[in-house]
């Protein structure tokens, strides 16, 4: 089966596991049109090198394990990366470097593909790479765009992706509102399968419902109703460690009766001794084959918007958001962004707007937006309140009255607005419902890509304007239009920024790497560190985490070496490097600006 909306063929859920569910056939089918439409590059063009070799590892060598590796796995299950590479789009994304590449693209690319079918296989691959010296990089969908997407840190380092072949739904408890997943259930696939089964239980969704439930988990990632927060609401995993062992954490250490899995593995985080799962999260210390998460049981709920006027309303927002969101009567994590959004989600591109290079004017952006629903305003505020109609409207009087407190202050409900506004999709997202809304602000530029940038600040109007007032004249110096993304929280905020640039233009490249180390650099001064980054990016985050002589990193590092004395399990992964590469000119630091050869330095 095959979704087709203007002879655009996007590949269906039913037809592999990180397709498309039927309902989002002919929305993704538009999507993708408007993606090729925006696009310059070939589709693929041909490789400029042969098969880029794993560190220190001869073609003689590669082939002969690469040999081995087939035997045992399944010849089909081991795919050499020597073809064109393909960008695609988000839901037809490559698994052989990143899509959104910052470097060439030719650069931060795997030397293969492996696909194991099991857990049984993943320890076999992983003890196949410590035989020959190989780094394995795993993904779960390798949908991590603007963080690295699919690439290994490590040029030439051999990609395991888990979930082409380990996309199982092991379980889904009802009454525990729970569920186990194997790395390859995405959003859209868990989502689809509560509603076939017609459980009353939502899945916390990123903007996008592309991703992996497990992924997203292990890079901390967030989504939008009360159980935003991944990780936290993650219980138990199976991990195949360094060495080809595997162990399971929580409750699921315990053998149930009779061989089955324990039954209070999803039921509670911590189990006895020391909490290690958070070892397992942005880190290369093992390789997460299942895990289990909590889910949320399905409630009554309400999205609106609060529209806000001035840049300078910022830190007011901030401030009452505070208390309201301490004192829970915000019912999720809302959303904080600027009409900039508003244009790039209702497909407008710089291009149709601005004449010529060089970011939109605040003339421009005004002039757009007082022709859009919402108005000229600067600031949005997407929130969403639960529970029964008295209870959800006495939390939005109290809401109310504490936004419109700042003058000009507007207020909508979805029905205020038009059926196709953006808010409509935030009321999906905000109720468990993953769509694919978000991609359009990606055709902001030709072959359009981007970084995230994500730094968290207090939820304190004083020291998030700090963040603000770097990220926004940082923007400025480079040329950007800033997209500020903020996800704010009783006590901080996720102030993520999406760089958008043209994958064509290797000067906007430079660009948007400049401006990421300049924001790094200047956020850290003042204590702002990011919660997450591009892999090209990570070991510059690492070393702002330096107290105590970088005390944290001597820690990671001695469980690395610990764990992997081998260095296989993707070095350089959030900046921990095995000491095999350590101190031999990988760590790109502040001052690595030319991304053209990523390998040692001197
Ligand atoms: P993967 O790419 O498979 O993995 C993510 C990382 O975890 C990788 O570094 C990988 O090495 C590691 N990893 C994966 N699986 C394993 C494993 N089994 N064992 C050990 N390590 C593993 N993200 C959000 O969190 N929230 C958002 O709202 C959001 N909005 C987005 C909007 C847009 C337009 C785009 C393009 C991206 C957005 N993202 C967002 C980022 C990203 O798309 C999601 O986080 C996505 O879920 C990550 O990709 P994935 O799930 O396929 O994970």
């Amino acid at each position: 089966m095959t979704t087709q909306a203007a002879s655009v063929i996007v590949p269906t859920l039913q037809e592999r596991h990180s397709g498309t569910p039927a309902r989002l056939g002919e929305i993704a089918a538009a999507a993708k049109s408007r993606v090729l439409e925006n696009r310059t590059l070939p589709t693929a063009q041909p490789r400029k090198r042969s098969v880029r070799l794993p560190p220190g590892v001869s073609l003689e060598k590669f082939e002969e394990a690469v040999k081995e590796l087939k035997g045992a796995l399944g010849a089909e299950n081991v795919e050499v990366n020597d073809q064109p590479l393909v960008d695609g789009w988000y839901m037809e994304h490559p698994n052989t470097h990143d899509a959104f590449h910052i470097t060439d693209q030719e650069e931060l690319v795997s030397s293969a593909t492996i696909y194991p079918g099991s857990t049984e296989e993943v320890q076999s691959t992983v003890r196949w790479a410590n035989k020959f010296g190989i780094p394995v990089y795993p993904i779960s969908i390798g949908r991590n765009l603007g963080y690295g997407g699919a690439a290994p840190r490590v040029p030439g380092a051999a990609v395991i992706d888990l979930g082409r072949r380990m996309h199982e739904i092991v379980n889904i408890d009802a009454e525990n509102a729970s569920c186990v997943v194997e790395p390859g259930v995405t959003y859209y696939k868990l989502y689809e399968e509560i509603q076939n089964r017609k459980l009353p239980l939502w899945v916390d969704t990123p903007d996008l419902g592309g991703g992996s439930v497990l992924g997203n988990a292990i890079d901390r990632g967030v989504g939008y109703t009360p159980y935003g927060d991944h990780f936290a609401n993650h219980c138990g995993m199976e991990v195949v460690l360094p060495n080809g062992e595997v162990l399971r954490t929580g409750m699921g250490a315990m053998p149930g009766p009779n061989g089955a899995d324990n039954p209070t593995w999803q039921s509670f985080q911590h189990a006895f001794g020391p909490s290690i799962d958070g070892i397992f999260s942005q880190s290369n210390f093992g390789i997460v084959t299942k895990m289990g998460f909590q889910l949320m049981p399905a409630t009554e709920h309400q999205s609106y918007c609060f529209t806000f006027p001035k840049d300078e309303d910022f830190e007011q927002i901030v401030d009452l958001i505070r208390p309201l969101a301490q004192s829970r009567v915000l019912g999720n994590v809302p959303q904080l962004r600027q009409v900039i959004q508003e244009l790039g989600v209702a497909g407008h591109r710089r291009a149709d707007l601005h004449d010529g290079p060089g970011p939109l004017t605040q003339e421009e952006i005004s002039a757009a937006a007082s022709k859009l629903p919402l108005g000229d305003c600067t600031w949005i505020f997407y929130g969403c309140q639960y529970g029964p109609p008295e209870s959800i409207k006495a939390q939005l009087d109290v809401i109310k009255a504490a936004f419109f407190q700042i003058p000009g202050a507007k207020f909508f409900l979805p029905s205020d607005l038009p059926p196709d506004h953006y808010l409509s999709d935030r009321a999906l997202v905000c109720s468990g419902v993953p769509v694919l809304r978000d991609l359009d602000w990606l055709n902001w530029e030709p072959n359009g890509a981007h970084l995230f940038f994500s730094p968290i600040a207090p939820t304190r109007g004083k020291d998030a304007r700090k963040v603000h007032e770097i990220v926004a004249a940082a923007h400025k110096r480079y040329g950007f239009n800033l997209f500020p993304t903020l996800c704010v929280a009783g006590r901080e905020i996720h102030y993520i920024t999406n760089i958008i640039y043209d994958r064509a233009d290797p000067e906007a490249k430079v660009r948007a790497i400049k401006l990421m180390r300049e924001m790094i650099t200047e956020c850290a001064a003042l204590g702002f560190g990011e919660y997450r980054t591009h892999l090209l990016f990570a070991d510059q985050v690492a070393s702002t985490y330096n107290w105590n002589n970088s005390a944290l990193m001597t820690f990671n590092e001695t469980l690395k070496d610990a764990l992997d004395p081998n260095g296989i399990l993707a070095p350089g992964r959030n900046g921990i490097w095995p000491k095999q590469f350590r101190g031999k000119g990988w760590e790109l630091g502040a001052d690595a600006i030319d991304l053209t050869s990523i390998g040692p330095r001197k």
